[in-house]
């Protein structure tokens, strides 16, 4: 070999090996797989009373609650919590939302943690879509974790005000000691593009939806309560009790287009037949 060829060489190893390691550093820094738990159900006898103002009057509907759990290779992620474990000590349900819904849990989400092998301490970074009661039901579990939060949900829900945004302290008062990533929009989590926060004020001051690049299924946008059930989505209502009708409705536009810009599905956390269609845990998504 030559001294020409053996520069060559050397540089074409030396590139082949940089190349290497960036793609496996990319592969390290994606979601590896997330597992949808139940995180409660519940029923209302009239959903026109406020999830589709003049629209189905009378009419009663179920709803699922999920919680989502993301394995990344920087560390546990979870997206919302889910209604209280309390309630399973009332297996009639409890009512809640000024009498509108009736809550049920029929499994806890510690229990499912536990049967993951996950420990709440090992959650290292969570966030809440909003801070209703059947979001942050256990968020008192996660004193340990990072706490990715909009700034105007922040303020509101430990803010001397909580019960005028329809939010109640006790679920998730421990958290005001947590590490607090306070947000103005949009946020790429893990920094690798694989888990984004977006911005979607409206149904309360600083509600937020996750974007998820999953490595098989492809993008998925977890809807929190930007949207209620499918058919609400599909004639973007707005819920009578949201706290900005207006932001509301943008924040449904600004969704829709980026499910177009990424070719993301919507997953609508509490559409009960959607729900079903994806797998629960022990099961997960890749
Ligand atoms: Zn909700």
């Amino acid at each position: 070999m030559d001294v020409t060829l053996r520069t060559l060489f050397c540089r074409f190893a030396i590139l082949s090996s940089a190349l290497l390691a960036a793609s496996s550093a990319f592969a390290q820094s994606t979601v590896q797989r997330m597992y949808v738990l139940y995180c409660g159900e519940s029923t209302t006898k009239d959903v026109s009373a406020n999830w589709s103002p003049g629209v189905n009057v009378g009419v009663a509907r179920d709803f699922s609650d999920n919680c989502y759990l993301i394995e990344h290779a920087e560390g546990w992620f979870l997206w919302d919590s889910g209604m209280s474990a309390s309630i399973a000590a009332t297996p009639e349900g409890v009512t809640a939302a000024s009498g509108l819904l009736t809550m049920y849990v029929k499994k806890t989400l510690a229990s499912q943690l536990e049967a993951l092998g996950v420990a709440p301490a090992e959650i290292s970074r969570i966030a809440f879509s909003h801070f209703h009661s059947d979001h942050v039901g256990n968020a008192n579990l996660f004193t340990a974790a990072t706490l990715y939060i909009q700034e105007p949900e922040y303020d509101a829900a430990f803010g001397a005000d909580a019960a005028k945004f329809g939010f109640a302290p006790k679920f998730y008062d421990k958290l005001a000691g947590n590490k607090v990533m306070k947000l103005h929009g949009d946020d790429d989590v893990f920094g690798d593009g694989s888990v984004t926060i977006i911005s979607t004020p409206g149904h309360t001051p600083g509600h937020q939806s996750l974007l998820v690049r999953l490595p098989k299924s492809g993008a998925v946008v977890l809807s929190g309560d930007m949207v209620h059930f499918q058919d609400n989505w599909d004639n973007r209502r707005v819920p009578a009790r949201n706290f900005d009708k207006e932001q509301s409705a943008k924040s449904m536009e600004r969704v829709a287009k980026l499910l177009e810009d990424e070719h993301a599905k919507l997953w609508i956390n509490h559409d009960k037949a959607q729900s079903a269609s994806v797998a629960h845990a022990p099961g997960f998504v890749e």
